[in-house]
């Protein structure tokens, strides 16, 4: 198997993964930007995460359009990988996904979605919420286009994760497992979040010392990395499917 071929292959686990872990559903996706050419990725064909096989994966341009002809419809939000393949040069890989548990902080302003459990520090300290309206008035809250993948992308600025305001997320890492573990975990932060906010009182968030000690040293390569990577593909029911662990590295040197 190429490494081109096993990196397909990893991208299939994260949409099997994603979906298994219920961070996505009908909808939501998740893309890798190509390793020899970083002006392309990849990211599945219009179909459930659950669905996708290496056959559905399609290499699209930083114009959010396909390199190649291409028959079959494709996601209409993809220009929100586009876009921020285009601004962050130091991402690798993206989802975006509407995880009903992360809605609540893109809606009320009271309380905003930061890390106050140990596995949510990977969100980051910051997660901005960017509201489509802002800019575009009313829409129907997809990104369709290249200009509102752009200004989200600059809501996201250098953080890892953004709100979409009624809609969803968008997270980005520096490789596929990074961006799937804080998808997974992003949630989980909110519930806790959400659950803390029913017993009342103040919220002690994470301090900034805890979030740099936890993310210090931190690799996306790191054999603790790839034990969770293992552990979801088996529970999604792909274990079979996973390479070695030096081909899911195919950005390391990047
Ligand atoms: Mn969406």
């Amino acid at each position: 198997m190429s490494n081109l071929d096993a990196l397909i292959q990893d991208l299939v686990i994260a949409n099997r993964i994603l979906a298994r872990e219920e961070v996505v559903d009908a909808y939501g996706h998740v893309s890798i930007r190509h390793p020899d050419n970083p002006k392309h990725f990849f990211l599945a064909r219009s179909l459930a995460p659950e669905l996708v096989e290496p056959h559905d994966i399609v290499e699209l341009g930083l114009d959010g359009q396909p390199v190649r002809d291409e028959k079959r419809s494709l996601y209409l939000e993809r220009f929100i990988h586009a876009a921020i393949y285009e601004a962050r040069p130091d991402i690798n890989s993206v989802v975006h996904a509407h995880a009903e548990d992360i809605l609540p902080f893109g809606i009320a302003q009271a309380t905003p979605l930061r890390p106050v459990i140990h596995s949510g520090s990977f969100i980051g300290a910051n997660v901005p919420v960017w509201d489509i309206a802002d800019k575009f008035g009313d829409t129907n809250l997809l990104v369709t286009n290249m200009e509102q993948g752009r200004d989200l992308a600059k809501c996201l600025a250098d953080n890892n994760v953004a709100l979409m305001r009624g809609h969803g997320f968008a997270s980005a890492g520096r490789s596929l497992i990074e961006v799937v573990r804080m998808s997974v975990y992003l949630p989980r932060n909110a519930r806790a979040l959400l659950h803390a906010k029913q017993l009342g009182g103040e919220i002690k968030y994470l301090r900034q010392g805890e979030i740099d000690a936890r993310n210090r040293g931190y690799s996306p390569y790191s054999a603790e990395t790839w034990r969770a990577w293992e552990y979801w593909a088996n529970k999604a029911g792909c274990g079979h499917m996973l390479s070695k662990p030096d081909h899911a590295q195919a950005h390391k040197k990047s």
